[in-house]
């Protein structure tokens, strides 16, 4: 895991995010913040491998069972983001509003990789134990950086 990505991305001396490191023993916790940038989207994260595994989700995330979010993966994030709400200034990566919408532990319940004709399918699922968000979740990959969230 790296986080050369996300650091690249930004100049720390401009914008109030953590620059962050790889965690070597991380929890399972899972933050939402929803982040008023050009385009208003909510940032899924999971703690995984060190890191916030991250994707952005352009419209609210689901609460109830048959709603299909695409969700496209981005660079991964320092955990230290977990807390992170403030203003990205103008001129910066990702300016505008980031707050937390959504926050707490998930479970993870199994990560499969399909094989359905010729292409991979990966899925895993977890439980959610947010405010907001509460229940067992599906994250399905379907091309590239694109992944479907929804509500099992
Ligand atoms: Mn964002």
């Amino acid at each position: 895991m790296s986080l050369r990505t996300y650091q690249a991305k930004r100049k720390f001396g401009k914008t109030p995010e953590p620059r962050g490191k790889v965690e070597p023993d991380a929890e399972h916790r899972f933050v939402i913040q929803k982040h008023d940038a050009s385009h208003l989207h909510y940032d899924f994260r999971l703690e995984m491998d060190g890191v916030l595994k991250s994707w952005a989700v352009p419209k609210e995330p689901p609460t109830k069972k048959d709603v299909k979010r695409l969700a496209i993966q981005v660079e991964d994030h320092p955990v230290d983001y977990i807390d992170f709400e403030g203003v990205i200034p103008q001129g910066n990566y990702g300016a505008g509003k980031v707050e937390i919408w959504d926050k707490g532990m998930y479970v993870h319940k199994n990560i499969r990789t399909l094989k359905h004709k010729n292409s991979k399918v990966e899925s895993f699922k977890f439980e959610l134990k947010g405010k907001k968000l509460k229940g067992e979740y599906a994250l399905v990959r379907l091309k590239d950086k694109n992944w479907l969230l929804f509500r099992v």
